[in-house]
């Protein structure tokens, strides 16, 4: 392949980004803070070429990326879109997906009025002003249990907080200080489901099988695909909503979309992420095309391959840190190595801390029933979580 991709962010997402770009023989360049960033210590680019040490906020640094190759991407929604738009407007660099999605994606609220906008059914949400009296006003509004979260730089649920009741208003404040917010309303949801939605250059999308999964703490713990539901066209209809959504937003490349659902069987989104995703890990070893090679497949302008699963059955674990004890990590992975259809990623994060994902194990199978059971040998060398 003839063009250079630049990724700002440097995470695992970025080394799984990375992993198939080496396939493709695809030439990458990672800006992030530290030489041994996740993605950086798998692909080396090729002299004179040389990852960039540094922040993706930085906007000088994100120039210095931009100099050096012929497409634009992120494995991370939190960076400077200002300087972004700049290249856009002063550089022939295609930028994926564009600065205008990474702007209403990366404010929670916008991306939630854009949603209501083009009528893509959300949970119900107002914003709030960081007092005491603006959240019992949005309580009364959307009542309790009440999602209190960050507008902006969430993750992992680390800017939310839900309110049970009125008298945790100031609690609440004060975990969330200092950050714009944000009210939604409670979804007392079924299942979480999410869809990877990959979109071309001319902007027509497809998207992977849905897939249910399970949060712990507001973190992604355990995935489970295809999603199973009592009626089977919930998976298709979660597909089409994700489709949907996606096509209001511009750009190419992999979009994450979580949703919810609900009850009555009806389907909310929760939030997209304009980038390959957690939930879609799976895809490297249950489908025909993983989502990180449609990724770039998608933002290289190359013809798209297949979504389709290629076996019946397949879950992901996270390996989530629960202090800073590596040993943990290095025991589950290397429990897992003994299971059979069990596929260990480990991210080569230096350090462990908890609630940091440090790896995944993603497990294959002939049907769920094995998949189960593989499941549980693995939990075994996990002690802190449960399915
Ligand atoms: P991510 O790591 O996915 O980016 P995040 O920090 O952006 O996470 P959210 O996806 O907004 O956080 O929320 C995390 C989790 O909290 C959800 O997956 C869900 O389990 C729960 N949650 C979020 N919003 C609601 C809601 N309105 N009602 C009920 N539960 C919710
Ligand atoms: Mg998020
Ligand atoms: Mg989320």
């Amino acid at each position: 392949m003839d063009k250079t991709v630049g990724v700002l962010g440097g995470g695992q997402l970025g080394r799984m980004l990375a992993a198939s770009a080496s396939l493709l023989n695809v030439k990458m360049v990672i800006l992030d803070v530290g030489d041994h960033a996740p993605a950086k210590q798998i692909i080396s680019p090729l002299p004179p070429l040389a990852h960039i040490e540094g922040s993706f906020a930085d906007p000088e640094k994100v120039w210095e990326l931009a100099a050096k190759v012929d497409v634009l991407t992120v494995e991370i929604e939190h960076v400077n879109v200002d300087v972004l738009e700049q290249i856009e407007k002063k550089t022939q660099i295609a930028i994926h997906p564009s600065p205008q999605t990474l702007r209403v994606i990366q404010d929670k609220l916008l991306q939630k009025e854009h949603l209501a906008a083009h009528g893509v059914p959300t949970p119900r949400f107002t914003q709030v002003a960081s007092s005491q009296q603006a959240i019992v006003d949005a309580a009364s509004l959307l009542g309790l249990p009440l999602m209190l979260k960050s507008r902006t730089l969430a993750y992992d649920g680390r800017g939310n907080f839900t309110l049970r009741s009125l008298d945790q208003a100031s609690e609440a404040l004060s975990f969330l200080e200092g950050r714009p917010l944000y009210a939604e309303q409670w979804a007392p949801f079924v299942k979480e489901i999410a869809v990877m939605v990959v979109r071309d250059v001319q902007g027509s999308v497809r998207s992977y099988p849905a897939v249910e999964t399970v949060h712990e703490n507001h973190i992604c713990h355990l995935v489970l695909a295809p999603l199973r539901t009592a009626d089977p066209k919930v998976g298709q209809r979660a597909q089409h909503v994700a489709e949907e959504a996606v096509k209001t937003l511009s750009g190419a490349g992999v979009f994450g979309v979580e949703m919810f659902l609900m009850p009555d069987d009806s389907i909310l989104i929760n939030e997209i992420a304009p980038r390959p995703h957690n939930s879609g890990h799976y895809t490297i070893e249950a489908c025909l095309t993983s989502q990180y090679e449609n990724h770039l497949r998608a933002i290289l302008s190359l013809p798209l391959g297949s979504t389709s699963m290629h076996l019946p059955s397949a879950a992901m674990l996270n390996l989530i840190g629960t202090s800073s004890e590596m040993q943990e990590i290095t025991r589950a992975s290397h429990g897992a190595l003994s299971i059979p259809g069990a596929n260990v990623h480990l991210y080569g994060k230096a350090e462990c801390r908890k609630g940091r994902k440090m790896g995944h194990v993603t497990i294959i199978g002939e049907s769920d029933a094995q998949v189960r059971e593989r499941l549980r040998a693995l939990l075994q060398y996990v002690p802190s979580s449960s399915p």
